[in-house]
This record gives structure tokens, sequence and C-alpha cells, in this order.
């Protein structure tokens, strides 16, 4: 069982706190967890109901088939959607029983009458694609931006204490952008890592992080995911951005809408839009190596650029810039002479992961499209990959004669 106590809010140190206890018999974890403001947004936290607790904890109650006991209210819409749409569509990619059951102390539905629109501002393609279009005079002004986030709630890892320090690094340019847009920027954290030790982040950090939403419906009326793919490419693999255009939209409560952003757009079109953007010229930041820092790489933190370029995120993105024309526009975030001294390398790499994912494979198809040169293979590689391919093939017979033999 599942108990998640009744959240309060606290003020320590000149930081704002919604907190809970939180247990699990399964896994025999009893923790403190909490959500984290600044003094500005203090107001704005809410106790009143637990869904920002309730939610990440659906997937724990998944994994271990445990039923959950909160001990406060739970917003009537969000309560609705749990029981009936959202444990079943978190079940589907996991293939376990969704027949969990959620007590609370009823439900409620609470008139906070927020006013703010969000989105996130972590200044990769995606977020910038969605912040880009909804601050735009062509968005209908009830759902224009007024309120630009950060949120440290585990992308960059379980360990809180250690993804403080890479969140505060990307700070200083969050809060620049922030400020030339002329919009307020809210910071949230939380530490749910100790439930998510050894998940990975592609795989619950779209309910985490619209979770952490939902600890502030007072502020947000709306709030926007920057989607990571189109609903063509949609699919329940265990990528929850696959399917975060069905999912989230089922978190929203009364207070606060979840919309889920650029459902229409292709990482290559998103990045096409925002490629002549001088903003985005100046801040665009995809790099993994801080993650990859977080689980033990550090190799990628040697390089001075903001964009290291050679983790495989900097090298899709430069790549795709290359083939719109625009690489020398990014030269102050990426190392640009490294790409093009390392191109022909780069693109063969590429061209060998095409079927790895879908976004493989609209860049390396995007390339046959705009006639990008892609160079032969190298004769050693060619040569191994045939052998590769023979070997392979020797495999799966011997194994037909064998179970057919049987
Ligand atoms: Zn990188």
């Amino acid at each position: 069982m599942i108990t998640i106590k009744r959240p309060h809010i606290e003020n320590r140190n000149s930081s704002y706190y919604v907190i809970t206890e939180i247990s699990s018999t399964t896994e025999n974890i009893s923790k403190e967890i909490w959500y984290r403001t600044t003094e500005e947004y203090a107001d704005y936290l809410v106790d009143e109901v637990a869904d920002a607790f309730v939610l990440p904890m659906l997937l724990v109650a998944l994994r271990n088939q445990e039923d959950i006991k909160v001990e406060a209210p739970i917003s009537e819409k969000l309560y609705y959607n749990i029981k009936n749409n959202i444990l079943y569509t978190l079940s589907i990619p996991l293939h376990v029983n969704y027949k969990i059951n959620v007590d609370c102390e009823g439900y409620v539905t609470p008139s906070f009458q927020p006013t703010a629109v969000g989105c996130g501002c972590s200044l990769g393609v995606d977020s910038f694609s969605a912040m880009i279009g909804h601050m735009s005079a062509d968005c209908p002004k009830g759902f224009r931006i007024t309120h630009l986030t950060n949120f440290n709630v585990g992308a960059y890892g379980n360990d809180f204490e250690k993804t403080e320090q890479f969140f505060h690094e990307a700070l200083p340019d969050v809060r620049k952008y922030a400020q030339e847009k002329g919009l307020p920027l809210v910071l949230l954290a939380s530490n749910f890592g100790p439930f998510f030790e050894g998940v990975n982040f592609n795989w619950c950090g779209p309910l985490r992080t619209m979770s952490a939403v939902l600890s502030l419906q007072k502020l947000f009326k709306r709030y926007y995911y920057a989607s990571s793919c189109t609903n063509k490419d949609f699919n329940f693999g265990m990528g929850m951005g696959d399917f975060a255009s069905l999912l989230l939209p089922m978190i929203s409560t009364d207070n606060t809408e979840i919309i889920v952003a650029d459902q229409d757009k292709t990482r290559i079109e998103k990045t096409a839009s925002i490629v002549d953007n001088p903003e985005a010229q100046h801040y665009l930041d995809v790099c993994w190596k801080r993650i990859k820092a977080n689980r033990g790489d550090t190799r990628y933190l040697q390089y001075p650029y903001k964009n290291c370029t050679r983790c495989s995120k900097c090298q899709r993105t430069l790549l795709t810039i290359d083939i719109l024309g625009y690489t020398d526009n990014f030269k102050e975030v990426f190392d640009v002479e490294y790409f093009k001294q390392n191109r022909d390398e780069i693109v063969r790499n590429y061209v060998a992961r095409k079927d790895e994912n879908h976004h493989f494979h609209e860049v390396y198809q995007f390339m046959i499209d705009k006639g990008y040169p892609i160079p032969q293979e190298r004769k050693k590689k060619k040569i191994k990959k045939f052998f590769r391919s023979f070997l392979n093939e020797i495999i799966k017979k011997i194994k037909r004669i064998f179970n057919s033999a049987f």
C-alpha cells in the first residue's frame, strides 16, 4: 500500500514548500516529498488537494501493483480521469494490470481562479518552438504565454542534491531570456527521486513535470507541454513523450488545463521554425552533457561550448540545422568548426542509426529529400557490415534447422 499524507505548506530558509509524507510498503520507503518555489509564488502553492503528489505515484503503484490511500481530497475531474482513463493508459506500455485502487478523502472542485498561461523554458528545440508559437500575435490572447517556467523535477537525474548544481548552472541563460521577453520566470523543484531510482526520465518525465504544474493550480489556468513528436508518430513505446498528446490532457483539472503544444510539428519542422530566430541562435541549449554527467558519464563536460557538439542530441540538432543551411548562424552555441571538420563521419554514423527511432529516421529522410551529400561508408566498415549480416543469416538458418528438429 502506498500512503500519501495530507499536504501542508511551509516556509524554510526563504523558500516555500508544499510537503507531504509518502510511504510504500512494497518498497519499504517512507519519505518527505515536496514541491518548492520562491517567495513570489508561495501564495499559489496548493495544499487543498493532493493532485500533484498522487499523479507521479500512479506509476509507482502500477509498477509495484500497490493500491494508493490518499489522506486528502483530489480534484474531482482528475479523480474521475484517474479511475477511468489514466491508470489504464499508463498500464498499456507497462503491460500490467491497471485495476489499482485509489482511495482518497473525497473529491472536490476548488475554484482557484488562476489567470496565468505557462510554458517550460528549457531553451531546447521543442521548448523554443512552443514558446515562439505561443508568444506571437497570431496566438489567441487567452492562450498567449504570460509566464515562463524552469523546473528541477528529475530531468537531470534522481539525486536531488547533485541535480541542483546542474540546474543552477543552466539558470542564468533562462533568466536572461525571460527578462528579454519581459516575462516572469517561475522556478519550481521537487524531490520525487527516491521513488524513481533506475527509471529513465523519458518514461516518467512528462507526467512528473506536469504534476509539478498542478502544485501551482492557483497560478496556471493553462500550461503548455512542449511535445516531442507529432501525432503521426504516436506510439505506446517506453518514451512517454510519444503518447503525451493522449495522456497529458487527462490530468487537467477544472482550474488548470494541460495542453500539448505542437502536436502537428516534427522535430525538423520545429527546428526549421526557429533557425532564423536570433534568440534561438544565441540561447539554444540541447546538449545532454549535464544529464549524462549525472549518470556518471562526464566526458562531454570538457568542451567549452554550451552545446558540446559531440553528444548525439547535439549532433542530431546541428545536422538538421546544417541541412537547413543555417550552421554558421549557430557559431556562438555549437563548435561549428569541429562539426565541419567531422561532418562526413557524423553523417555516416547518423545514417547507420537511421532505423533506431523516428527522430533518426526523419533526419535521414530529410537528407534524402534535400539532396544533402551523404558520404560513402568506409570500405572497412562496409566489409565488417557484410560479414556481420552474413553471420546473422547463418545463425538464423541454424536456429531454423534446430527449431524444426523439435
Ligand atoms: Zn552535446
